[in-house]
């Protein structure tokens, strides 16, 4: 049976890492809600602006939207079959709602925790940087790119800073995680669907445990 790999973590944990190289080796089609949204309000729509208000905040779109935009990138000829949410569900509801997605596509969802400890999110998220041209990512404590503030693979371009991994939004994220994401690991756990990775220590560690459980 076709599976539905859900990756939750807090912001900054290395789901959309560890979703991107999954994707790559075992192709695998990643989809990630927070990179659709931050395509989707690049538009000039009523929708878009609402979106980017919501995403500036650090806090959430609705079940409703989310739901909606989920559905129609899951019903593409590549996600067929298996493939990785990075970033959805995010609240109760979204879990309930995947449920009968899930049950409609005939697919089993298997759930893992990618686990990292809040101090060290802060510093992930604040760190963090990216290529606008090949989307790799940087850390300017942890990875840093070989010369100043441009991409190692694209010389000639600044790396870029998310609007919302400055301190003050990276808490609200946080706490927002603390509060509608994490009991989902509870609803998984109890149903006898949920894997746990250390999402501590190096990106291709963490990768060869996580692709154990795939
Ligand atoms: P991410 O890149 O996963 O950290 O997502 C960035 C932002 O996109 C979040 O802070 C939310 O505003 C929005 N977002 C992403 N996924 C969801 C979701 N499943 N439900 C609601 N909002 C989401």
């Amino acid at each position: 049976m076709s599976k539905i790999i859900v990756l939750i973590g807090a912001p900054g944990a290395g789901k959309g890492t560890q979703a991107r190289l999954l994707s790559e080796r075992r192709g695998i089609p990643q989809i990630s809600t927070g990179d659709m949204f931050r395509e989707m309000k690049k538009s000039d729509t009523p929708l878009a602006r609402e979106i980017q208000e919501i995403m500036a905040s650090g806090k959430l779109i609705t079940d409703e939207i989310t739901l909606e935009m989920v559905k129609e990138r899951t019903s593409r000829d590549d996600a067929k079959g298996s493939y990785i949410l990075d970033g959805y569900p995010r609240t109760a509801v979204q879990a309930e709602q995947l449920e009968v997605l899930a049950k409609e596509q005939g697919k089993e969802i298997q759930a893992v925790e990618v686990d990292v400890p809040k101090v060290e999110l802060m510093k992930r998220l604040t760190g963090r940087r990216s290529c606008p041209v090949c989307g790799e990512i940087y850390n300017i404590y942890s990875k840093p790119p070989k010369n100043g503030n441009v991409c190692d693979l694209h010389p000639d371009t600044e790396l870029g800073q998310r609007a919302d991994d400055n301190e003050e939004k990276v808490k609200v994220r946080l706490e927002t995680y603390d509060e509608l994401t994490k009991p989902l690991l509870d609803y998984y756990e109890s149903s006898g669907r949920l894997q746990k990775v250390d999402g501590t220590g190096e990106v291709e560690a963490i990768y060869e445990e996580l692709e154990k459980l795939i």
